[in-house]
């Protein structure tokens, strides 16, 4: 059988479970058996032997049991990158990209030359702007060691390994601000936001697959905004900008909490699906 007939025929026997796979799962997970770009599969002329087979319905059982694509294959096409992903990171969201987007176009802009992340998971924020920006460096921390050998792959692969410094500790560690020791015109960052109590209610290819630490934003969601805005306040230059993901409806209390460290809202941007996602304050 044709690939793109094998693949149709699987899409419509999933399709009578409602399983959530898509048309673009089954593609980059053929893809990965045949050891091709996801673009190529529906082009191949050639018939899938038994072997390919089993190995793509081994994948795809994984897949049924909830596993994401990224972390069955191993890696993700975030923004304009490639980046390496395993059970220890967030999977990089298409939502993300926003941030990725604005910040780059305002390193160039504004000619900025070191920015700091805060949480860094598989690097897929700042290596990116790295990637697009020469001449720009990085400071990323982590509170996961396991996470930033995943980031620091990514920053080989990527070739920017050189400009950026990792840094593992806690921003609720007592002497954070000493081991950064530095001071910023950016500083960006996806933390944790999901409030503890609603972890249960995400689907399973979050819950069960993305760590913990990477969405548990605390009681309300917001107690990693509020460490990251304090040390901010101390961490930015005049004129510095903060960057944050933020979720759904969080908008008004980030601002709020800000506020009170005398940060301002600047900005906010939407994802691709129209929510707002991506907040710009100023010091
Ligand atoms: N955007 C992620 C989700 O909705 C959460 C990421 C985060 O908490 N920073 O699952």
């Amino acid at each position: 059988m044709l690939c793109k007939d094998f693949l149709d025929k699987q899409l419509s026997d999933l399709k009578k479970f409602s399983t959530g796979i898509t048309a673009l799962d089954l593609r980059i997970l053929l893809a990965h058996v045949l050891g091709i770009e996801a673009s190529e599969v529906y082009f191949l002329k050639c018939e899938l032997s038994n072997n390919q087979i089993d190995q793509f319905n081994t994948l795809l059982k994984k897949r049924i049991n909830h596993c994401p694509t990224d972390k069955i294959i191993g890696h993700k096409g975030f923004y304009k990158y490639e980046f390496m992903v395993d059970e220890n990171v967030l999977s990089p969201r298409p939502d993300t990209e926003v941030l990725v987007e604005v910040s780059s176009a305002l390193i160039a802009s504004e000619n900025i030359d070191n920015i700091l992340e805060f949480g860094v998971g598989s690097g897929c924020i700042v290596l990116s702007l790295l990637a697009d920006n020469p001449n720009l460096t990085a400071t990323g921390i982590d509170i996961s060691n396991k996470a930033l050998a995943v980031a620091k792959t990514n920053a080989v692969n990527l070739g920017v390994a050189q400009r950026i410094k990792f840094i593992n500790a806690s921003w609720f560690d007592n002497n954070i601000e000493a081991k950064i020791n530095g001071h910023y015109d950016l500083i960006i960052s996806n933390p944790p936001y999901i409030p503890s109590a609603e972890i249960d209610n995400l689907d399973d290819e979050v819950k069960c697959f993305d760590p913990r630490i990477a969405l548990d934003g605390g009681t309300d969601g917001l107690r990693d905004y509020r460490q990251i805005v304090k040390l901010s306040s101390n961490l930015l230059n005049d004129g510095g900008l903060l960057i944050f993901e933020i979720g759904e409806m969080q908008k008004n209390d980030v601002v709020n909490i800000a506020a009170k460290q005398k940060l301002s809202l600047v900005n906010v941007l939407r994802d691709l699906s129209g929510t707002e996602r991506c907040i710009i304050l100023k010091k």
